[in-house]
This record gives structure tokens, sequence and C-alpha cells, in this order.
């Protein structure tokens, strides 16, 4: 068997956070869907076994830790999945890594659990599932914002990426949603959200203070390598106070790494890799929302066809993810415990 990828964005809920996204399924199909977000070892491995994925890199559904209103519960969460995500991990090492979920409610305590996550745990980076919710359910809390930028130093300082992954909107947020629900959620309202809170982040002057910082982006970068010109072009015209030194593009294609995760389209693929450069962007999957088979059709299908050469594949495939995931350094530890 020629397990020949490594897939990035792929979810599992412990105990105590599986029923926030029931909302956003019918009954019969959340029932699937929660049973595949807990069966890992079973469902997921023998999916990827049948689909030359060597390795997932497992992190917690969302919104998980971001929709806790109450701080310390948020923190006391946090590192109860993290327990769980690790425990999971050492089961299988060789299959399966892990993401950091971090309570972003207290940035401080968010610090220290990514320490705790990638120096004792092992945990090859953080994803957060967007904003989070403060104190009451009506607040959305970028992390552009000062109280976020001693963490943003923790990331820097650890050498791991940051996934920015989607999560529900409020409904306050996106009134036009009440009108149109078939627009919401990953449909639609996702993508509006995490693109705005890269821009936001871009944006902030934080990669000017921590020039080494790396994003991730599911989704193909969540309509950005589309996008990205014109944004600039728009801010120099009327840049209105933004605090960013340099144009957001020198961001985007500096700090900013995308995935393939559930956009499993050609042409977004080629747009994506001739914006931001076949160096940045990782194959991945988003189970259970997305059939590993349907990804990895698609994503053999590409070296088969000649659509991209064998060698820019390989990076797709699996070497980008080594290098930023420092996967190599994951399989000896996985070897000497
Ligand atoms: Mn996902």
């Amino acid at each position: 068997m020629n397990l020949s990828k490594i897939a990035v964005e792929e979810h599992m809920a412990p105990a105590g956070t599986l029923d926030q996204a029931a909302d956003r399924f019918e009954p019969e199909a959340w029932r699937k869907l929660s049973n595949a977000l807990m069966d890992i070892h079973g469902q997921l491995l023998s999916d990827m076994d049948a689909s030359d994925v060597e390795m997932s890199v497992l992190s917690l559904n969302s919104p998980g830790i971001q929709s806790i209103t109450d701080r310390k519960k948020a923190v006391e969460v946090a590192k109860r999945s993290n327990d769980v995500l690790a425990e999971q991990v050492a089961k299988n090492p060789k299959r399966f890594q892990a993401f950091a979920a971090v309570p972003m409610q207290d940035p401080e305590a968010a610090s220290r659990e990514l320490v705790r996550c990638v120096k004792e745990l092992g945990f090859r980076g953080v994803l957060v599932n967007g904003f989070s919710q403060i104190d009451t359910e009506d607040s959305a809390v970028y992390y552009d914002r000062p109280q976020f930028w001693d963490f943003w130093a923790t990331v820097e300082s650890l050498d791991v990426p940051f996934y920015l992954h989607p999560r529900e909107v409020l409904p306050s947020q996106m009134t036009f949603l009440e009108d149109h629900p078939w627009l919401g959620n990953s449909t639609w309202a996702f993508t509006v959200d995490t693109a705005t809170h890269a821009l936001m982040l871009m944006s902030s002057g934080i990669f000017d203070k921590y020039p080494k910082l790396n994003v991730i982006l599911g989704h193909l970068g969540e309509t950005l390598p589309f996008l990205m010109w014109r944004v600039d072009n728009r801010l120099r015209k009327t840049p209105k106070g933004c605090p960013a030194k340099r144009p957001l593009n020198d961001y985007f294609q500096n700090n900013f790494y995308l995935t393939t995760s559930g956009q499993f389209c050609t042409q977004s693929l080629l747009n994506s890799i001739a914006w931001i450069g076949t160096d940045r962007v990782l194959f991945s999957v988003d189970y259970p929302f997305e059939k590993v088979s349907d990804a990895t059709n698609w994503f053999d299908n590409l070296k088969a066809t000649n659509t991209i050469s064998e060698a820019d594949w390989v990076k797709l495939a699996r070497g980008n993810a080594e290098k930023l995931l420092k996967l190599g350094a994951a399989k000896q530890t996985a070897a000497s415990v």
C-alpha cells in the first residue's frame, strides 16, 4: 500500500462538545456525522487506508471551544478536549497527529494551553474555530484586538501554525440569513466570516510585529486568492487608517497556507496555486463533512491527468504539510515512545 497523502483538516468531537453542530443538520444526517466524529480509529482510519491517506491531523469539531461564553468553562473544556485528542493520537501516532484547541476567551490561558499542547503533548499547531463568544451569547470577538497580541507572540515563538477554521455566525451578524437560511453555515456564511477575519488579521499589523507567524486557511483560502488584488487595489485608494505597513497581499503570500478541505474544484485549485504558489497549498478532506474518497479521487486525478506536475502534486499531497507541521519530528517522537 502506498500511503501517499497527509490530510490536515480532519475533525473529531470528544464528549462535551459533540452536540454543538447538531442544529446545522437534519437529525438522521447528524446521527451519522456524530458517530463518524467519534469513530477515528474505525471509520476514518479505514477510509484513509482505502484512499491512500497516511496521516490525518485531527482537530476539534467547530465551533468547539469558541462558543463557550463562560471563560472558566472554556479553559476547562479546552484542556479536557486536548487530553482526549492526545489519547487518540497516542493510540496510533503514525496515522494521527493533532492541532490544539485553545480558549481564546482568556488569551493568557490560551497561550499557556498552547505551550502545554506543543511542548508536553507534541501537538503540531493550533486550530481555532473563528471568533469567540465571551461572557454573552451575542458577542463575537476577533483576534486582531490588542488583548490577543501576546498570544500571537506565543504562536510565533513556538513556531507552529495557527489554523483559522470557520464556525457558525451569530444571527445578529448576518441578518440576511433570517430570510435565506440556505446561505448559512458552510454553504456561504462560514466563508464570509472567515475571509473577513483573515483580512482583519492581515490589516492589523500583527504580521509586521510577528513576521514569522503562519496562518492556515481551509477551503482553498475562503475566496481570498480570487480577491486579494481587488482588496489591495481599493485599500490603496481608500486606506481609512489601515494599520498594516504593507499591502495585505504581502502577508497573504508570505504568512498564509491554504488547504483543499471541502473544495475539490480544479479551477479553484489552479487559481490558488497561481496566486500563492505550490509551496503553500496542502491537501485536506474535512472529515466527516466530506467523504475521504471524494477528496482523494479528485486529488489523485490531478496527478493522473498531468493537471499539475508530479513534483508539485507531492508537495501538496504531503511535502508542504511535513515541513510546516514538522511531521518528521512527530514520527521520530512516535517511534521513540
Ligand atoms: Mn472543517
